[in-house]
């Protein structure tokens, strides 16, 4: 008799945990920018081009929340993938500045901690989302900016790489094309009037993800907006305007133009409204995007997931670039609105 409720005992916790298991959601959701993205504007190897890196991401990060790792690894790994590749600006494919330099931000944040890490403005970090890490982990600051950021990346044992890393022909043809435009606008028409031209300055790349242990986490990282004056700062590394995650609501991560993202503190202006009004994840992001942002002229998008692993994409330009891969191994890669 010991011996049945023994062996009982043992089959309940066993099946109880595969069950358990088996059930919890993880999920990985990313963007590579939002802008002028419309159908008929990319040759069919540029589009598989993008499609195949974005897949590229969600897989890398899909195998670490797999075996169990944490929302923040995976985050990081995806967003690294994106940061590599020439085809989006962050990394290896920033956007020039005014004086034709690269300036890059990026932040993270683990919504289990509230810990946060941010850098902006720095010239030689390949991939500036793992100095906002480190900025995290070894720091007792939140962000870091520049010169400082970068001594700090060397300090805790980090490569730099020098400034012609960055350089890429096509971004660099489009800075010249951006400049001449904006030699010709009055500031006045760089607002909702203009939309081609803000829209084609898009492209940071991030991702959100819900781990096995139920934590969410953010990260953005970006080269800014093309001709961006030197030494400006987007909303992609300030927590709260362009990334934030928070395990008791949400993970966000932006693109558009950061200036809106962050007037109206963008992201935690969702994660606010979730907590505050309880209302749904994709209720709270159309809220913002749409009836918030858009009537300013901040054009742009989100992805965002809740702690139940509901997720949403909205954005209010002609696409972004987005994906998402789901506990069960379905995966999709978009780029146009849906229809
Ligand atoms: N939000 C970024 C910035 O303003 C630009 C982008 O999303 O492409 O720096």
């Amino acid at each position: 008799m010991k011996h049945v409720i023994h062996f009982s005992i043992i089959f309940l916790v066993f099946f109880k945990i595969t069950f358990a298991q088996s059930s919890t959601k993880y999920r990985l959701i990313i963007h590579g920018g939002a802008g002028q993205i419309v159908k008929g504007s990319m040759s069919i190897d540029e589009e598989a081009a993008y499609r195949s890196k974005l897949k590229e991401a969600l897989m890398k990060g899909n195998e670490i929340l797999k075996s169990g790792g944490s929302s923040l690894d995976a985050v990081i790994a995806a967003i690294n993938v994106l940061e590599d590749s020439p085809l989006f600006n962050a990394g290896k494919g920033a956007v020039f500045n005014s004086k034709g330099k690269n300036e890059l931000d990026a932040a993270i944040m683990d919504g289990n901690t509230l810990k946060a890490g941010a850098v902006a403005g720095v010239h030689h970090i390949k991939n500036p989302i793992n100095l906002a890490r480190l900025v995290m982990d070894k720091s007792p600051h939140v962000m870091m900016v520049g010169d400082g950021a970068e001594e700090f990346a060397v300090e805790q044992g980090m490569q730099l790489v020098p400034e012609e890393y960055f350089f890429s022909k096509n971004r660099y043809e489009q800075y010249l094309r951006v400049k001449e435009k904006e030699k010709k606008d009055t500031l006045k028409n760089i607002n909702q009037n203009d939309k081609g031209s803000i829209d084609s300055k898009f492209g940071t790349v991030g991702a959100v993800a819900l781990d096995k242990a139920g934590n969410l986490a953010a990260g953005t990282s970006t080269g800014g907006m093309t001709n961006k004056k030197y030494g400006r700062i987007g909303d992609s590394p300030i927590i709260g305007a362009g990334t934030y995650a928070n395990d008791k609501t949400c993970a966000v991560s932006a693109t558009g133009y950061g200036e809106f993202f962050i007037r109206n503190v963008a992201a935690y202006d969702i994660s606010a409204l979730v907590e505050y009004k309880k209302i749904s994840l994709k209720d709270a992001a159309v809220e913002v995007i749409f009836n918030k942002l858009l009537p300013q002229g901040g054009t742009g998008g989100i992805i965002a997931i809740d702690k139940d692993g509901n997720f949403t994409m909205p954005f209010s330009t002609e696409g972004m670039f987005r994906g998402y891969i789901l506990e069960d191994g379905s995966w999709r890669v978009e780029m146009y609105k849906d229809n």
